[in-house]
This record gives C-alpha cells, structure tokens and sequence, in this order.
C-alpha cells in the first residue's frame, strides 16, 4: 500500500553554524515523501506556485511519487527560513509565506480518495480536516503540527483534527504546548485522552517516545558525530514510519516499533547534509546497516536476580 500525504513543498531558505543555502526544496510533504519512498513511495497532495521548477517534479517522480495531487497555480511556491543556533536544537523560524497554500483547496482524486495509511503533515489544521474528510475507509491515520498552528488561529480546528486521528507525531516542546504541561509523559497521556490512541513524542538528539494505552517504547536518535542542517528531520521520521507501516500493510506493535527504529535512522541520514541532499543518498544497504547498529545500541542483558 502507498500511503496519501498532505503537506508542504516550499522553498527553504537555511542558515546553520556550517553555512546557509537559498531555495531548498523542502516542505513536510517533500521530507516525508522522499522517506517514505524508501519502503512505499507516497501520494502528494500539496500545492506550489507558478514559479516550482520542473527539475523538482522529475525528481519526486524518479523516485515513483505520485504527484498527480500536486497542484500547480498562479502565485509563489510555499517559502520557509529558519536559523540554527550553535546548539542547533534551537531554530528560530524568520520567515513563513505561505502564498499558494492560503487559496489552496484541496479535492482528491477517487485513488487518493482510496487511501487507507494516510498522514496530515504539518500544515494548516483546516486543510488537513479537508483532507481527512474525503478520505473514504482510511485504516491508519498519523498527523504532525507545530507552534505556528498551535498558538495561532486556527488551534480549534487542531483540537477537532485530534479526535479523528489514531496516532500524533508531535515534538516535545509542542505537546507541552498543546496541553500546557509540563513534562512529555503527562503532556503524552492528556493527548491520548483527547482522540489518537498512538501518539508519538520526538526529542531531537534524545530519539522519541511511542506512548499507546498499554505500552511505551523508547527509539534512541543514531549517534552521529556531526549534524549539518536538522531541517526536515521530523517529517523524514514520519515518512519512514509510515512509509514502513504501508509498505507492509501492518500497524500492529510489534510492526510499529520496527517502523519508529526506520523512522529514527532515515533522520539521522536526513540532518547529514543541507535539506534533501543526504536522503537522497540512502539506499537500502545504509538502511540495513543503521538498523543492525541501532539494534546493538538497545540491546542489554536482565539481571542475574
Ligand atoms: P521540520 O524541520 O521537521 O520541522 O520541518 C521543516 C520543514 O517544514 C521545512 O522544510 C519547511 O518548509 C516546513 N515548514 C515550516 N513551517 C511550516 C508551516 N507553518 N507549515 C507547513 N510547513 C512548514
């Protein structure tokens, strides 16, 4: 199975301590896409603006992306800035324009309309609803925000969207902020009680929290000497969920905990090089190599009690 994305494709704009680069090809929809295209390549639903480059479409189609719900009108292409400070778990966004995104009204296709592992990337809360609503069976339903959708007008419709989902893959400093408590474990449980019986807390270098009603799994972040540029980190982290969980048709615990380990080590490829560069690099040995190692790093021994 494919799964259906909606999200953004933007042109980023991103100063880290190791340089800055100018109209990046970025976006929730592109990070999680070209993740995800590692097990089961995605279905776009997005839009971008007259001035998206052509080279752009060809590489989500080499890589067997069905664009066909990327929609293309008058108007600029969604752009982001953001800086990294020295210790580069700290972003300060500059810029967001959203351009073609605040006329976009998104109408799937019967096919996308089929969908049934589907993920609302981050993007405004009111047309992740709108997509969400045509789906017509969906089995598996994951959703990401962020603070610009939290605090902004647009947060009901945020609380709404929760109740529909069965699974949350959020940051921690946004799930304190969604529920205002402190602590992930808390803020964790408060959201399970608000719709998503999965609800999947990241922690940057600190890997990530899968909290369900009766478990909690701990994935570690791949040890890596150096980070280049974290931008899109979390989206290639759901793309390699979900993407894993579609390509085998399965969300059991057992397959979502293998899932959050892939999801874990394509973001540790992602953060290797400015935006895209590095994911495009991966190939199924890497792959197969990261998950040994991870594998290692967990693995101890109960004690001889
Ligand atoms: P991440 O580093 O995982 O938070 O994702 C960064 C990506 O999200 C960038 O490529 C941006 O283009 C995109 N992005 C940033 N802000 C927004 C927003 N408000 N809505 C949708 N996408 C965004």
């Amino acid at each position: 199975m494919r799964p259906l994305v909606i999200g953004s494709v933007a042109y980023d704009s991103v100063e880290t301590p190791f340089g800055h680069a100018t109209d990046l090809l970025g976006g929730s929809a592109t990070y999680f896409s070209l993740a995800s295209a590692l097990f089961s390549p995605a279905r776009i639903v997005a839009v971008v603006g007259h001035d998206f480059r052509s080279t752009d479409t060809q590489l989500f189609q080499s890589r067997g992306i069905d664009v066909s719900g990327l929609e293309q009108l008058p108007g600029k292409t969604f752009r982001w800035g953001g800086k990294y400070h020295t210790n580069m778990n700290i972003r300060d966004t500059l810029f967001t324009e959203l351009n073609v995104f605040a006329e976009f009204v998104p109408k799937l296709s019967d096919e996308h309309r089929n969908a049934k592992f589907v993920f609302l990337a981050n993007i405004a809360p009111k047309l992740q609803l709108e997509v969400l609503q045509q789906v017509t069976a969906p089995r598996f339903v994951a959703c990401d925000t962020m603070n610009f959708w939290i605090n902004g007008p647009q947060r009901q419709d945020l609380i709404t969207l929760l109740a529909k989902v069965d699974c949350l893959i959020i940051n921690d400093e946004e799930a304190e902020l969604l529920t205002g408590v402190p602590g992930v474990v808390r803020a964790a449980n408060l959201i399970l009680k608000a719709g998503p019986s999965i609800v999947i807390i990241k922690r940057g270098e600190h890997g990530a929290l899968v909290f369900s009603e009766n478990d909690v799994f701990y994935v570690p972040a791949y040890p890596l000497e150096s980070v280049i540029d974290p931008t899109g980190a979390g989206d290639t982290f759901a793309g390699g969920i979900m993407g894993y969980l579609a390509g085998i048709g399965d969300v059991s615990p057992r397959t979502l905990r293998q899932a959050t380990v892939v999801g874990s080590l394509l973001a540790s490829f992602c953060v290797e090089d400015f935006g895209i560069g590095a994911l495009l690099r991966v190939d199924a040995e890497a792959i197969a190599a990261r998950y040994r190692r991870m594998a290692e790093i967990v693995q101890f021994e109960p004690l001889p009690l």
